[in-house]
């Protein structure tokens, strides 16, 4: 079974028209296939027609979180609850075109799985954002120490093995295209062009935007934590050729104060750079991310006790 998981807040507008489209999507294929709405605190009709929509669809699953929790948190409860050999993520307000999940489902049958959706276009009514997208994926292609495919959002498939390792990640602050990549397996991507948002008003707020460009960052890079060693090496540097030309005899009465001032500021940023991996390495820690994961183990059956998969279990039943 395929599961297509989508968060929803305050969809009331676009809901029928979501719905549609992706059962039409869905009936194209051949899967048995459910849809996992995850309502996100909605405060318009959203929950009621989610509801009755459930009630008249066997296909529907509805999860309705506590309160609002955002974006990522909704997801999070979406993929737990989702019960697919195969698991589909995407928006719920038709940015991510449904006629893409026949291909990604098709890639999956051929042996991927994790299928990345990534943007081949992108249509944005909202300037600031239309300019600050590409930027950030620019800035984040350059910054992370694993290769995450840039210009890529929640879009995709993973295949059950690789959302149970994804589901077992303990960390708090997710950004879900990164770990999607982090974990491996095989990998196949889509194009797609990303429509703009069908109805209603984009309901991210560009706080909690930022807040998930800092996720994304600080839990792919350690580069951000490294760069004050780097400043203070080049502060020791700028110094050592100011303390240079003193003896060279070409001064100021102030060179020996600015060459001492660099010096120190060198020494003070270095030490943060040590203080700085410490922190890393304890971030690294508390978030207890698997040394390795294994795909699956040639020769012997269930050796060094590694779990059932889910799939498995559903398969047995
Ligand atoms: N969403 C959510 N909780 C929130 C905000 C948004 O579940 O607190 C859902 C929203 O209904 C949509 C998806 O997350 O299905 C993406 O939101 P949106 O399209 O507003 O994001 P944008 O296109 O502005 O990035
Ligand atoms: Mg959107």
């Amino acid at each position: 079974m395929v599961s297509i998981v989508i968060p929803i807040y305050n969809e009331e507008e676009i809901f029928h028209l979501l719905h549609s489209a992706v059962s039409t999507a869905m009936n194209s294929t051949e899967e048995d296939w459910e849809v996992v709405y995850v309502n996100d605190g909605s405060k318009d009709s959203s929950l009621d027609l989610l509801l009755q929509t459930q009630a008249a669809d066997p296909h529907v699953v509805v999860v309705d979180l506590s309160r609002n929790w955002g974006h990522m948190g909704a997801i999070t409860a979406g993929l737990r609850v989702a019960q697919g050999d195969a698991v589909i993520l995407m928006d719920g307000d038709l940015q991510d075109p449904p006629s893409v999940l026949p291909e990604m489902i098709v890639e999956w049958r051929k042996g991927a799985q994790v299928v990345t959706a990534v943007r081949r276009s992108r249509k944005e009514s909202r300037k600031l954002l239309a300019f600050i997208f590409p930027l950030f994926h620019k800035f984040f292609g350059a910054m992370s120490d694993y290769p995450i495919p840039i210009n890529a959002g929640i879009f995709g498939l993973v295949d059950r093995q690789a959302l149970d390792s994804i589901n077992s990640l303990q960390e708090g602050n997710r950004y879900f295209p990164g770990l999607r990549a982090w974990v491996g397996y095989k990998n196949a991507i889509v194009y797609y062009d990303r429509a703009d948002r069908v109805g209603g008003e984009g309901k991210l707020s560009f706080m909690s935007r930022i807040k998930y460009a800092f996720d994304a960052i600080c839990s792919f890079s350690y580069k951000p934590l490294r760069i004050s060693a780097a400043c203070g090496v080049l502060c020791l540097g700028i110094g050592a050729v100011l303390a240079l030309s003193l003896l060279a005899g070409n001064v100021s009465v102030y060179t020996p104060l600015i060459a001492a001032m660099f010096f120190l500021a060198g020494l003070q940023m270095i030490c943060l750079g040590a203080v700085a991996e410490y922190v890393g390495r304890i971030y690294d820690e508390v978030r207890r991310r698997p040394l390795s994961l294994i795909r699956q183990v040639y020769g012997r059956s269930n050796a060094y006790g590694l779990q059932q998969t889910h799939s498995e279990e559903l398969r047995a039943a």
